[in-house]
């Protein structure tokens, strides 16, 4: 049941932890379901998929884009979503920047780091991190508030127990001079991981909904 699942999950979180809903090929009542039993934050991969169904549940809940976005979608992204954890080129930056100034929206955003360094995998690497902050600073439509990061797949989440840790390392450092508040680590098999080594965002699809269709 995802009322269950939602309930217990959230009573196992400590406080300042936020659960987001990872919901890509779940359906609105899924979701509803979900919001009702108190999860307060959608994480969605794709704006088609997102704008279906934020036309049936609208503002109830904030709504977060975790998977990478196409520029040419930019402007759809900034009208539904209240934050972009994909922040990861500066061509990017620029136009969603462009887009959020149309509709007068400032838009929180987290840098997706690439925390492996893994060429098929999108996000900034750990050491351009700060530079690339610095370029995205001329962007006054953007907020830039933190990190995301995927970590390698692993069966084992003692695996990617060191990415996570060098990202919280990094969002430290970046903490200093940026105005960050959000660090966004960990999936279903990875959260608990994700939260001893400081993520405060957890984005979790899996372990509330059970296993997505595209999954054998
Ligand atoms: C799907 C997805 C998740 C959730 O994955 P689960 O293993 O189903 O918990 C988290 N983050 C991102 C970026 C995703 O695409």
């Amino acid at each position: 049941m995802i009322k269950d699942k939602v309930r217990g999950l959230l009573q196992s979180l400590p406080p300042g932890v936020t659960l987001v809903a990872a919901t890509k090929e779940r359906s609105p009542e899924q979701m509803i379901e979900a919001l009702e039993s108190g999860v307060s934050v959608f994480g969605e991969n794709y704006i088609q998929e997102a704008k279906d169904k934020f036309a049936i549940i609208g503002k109830r809940v904030s709504w977060h884009l975790i998977g990478h976005l196409q520029k040419n979608k930019a402007r759809q992204a900034v009208a539904i979503f209240d934050m972009i954890e994909t922040l990861d080129s500066y061509e990017l930056a620029q136009v969603l920047d462009k887009e959020c100034k149309k509709i007068n929206k400032v838009m929180p955003v987290l840098i997706e780091i690439n925390s492996a360094a893994e060429p098929q995998k999108k996000g900034i690497l750990i050491e351009e991190a700060e530079a690339f902050l610095k370029e995205l600073k001329p962007f006054s439509y953007l907020k830039p508030r933190g990190l995301m990061t995927m970590g390698p797949f692993a069966d084992d989440p003692e695996l990617i127990r060191p990415y996570f840790r060098k990202i919280k390392e990094l969002f430290t450092q970046l903490k200093k001079e940026f105005d960050f508040k959000y660090l966004s680590m960990g999936m279903s098999d990875s959260y608990k991981v994700a939260i001893e080594e400081g993520a405060n965002i957890i984005r979790v699809g899996t372990a509330i909904f059970g296993a997505r269709s595209s999954q054998s």
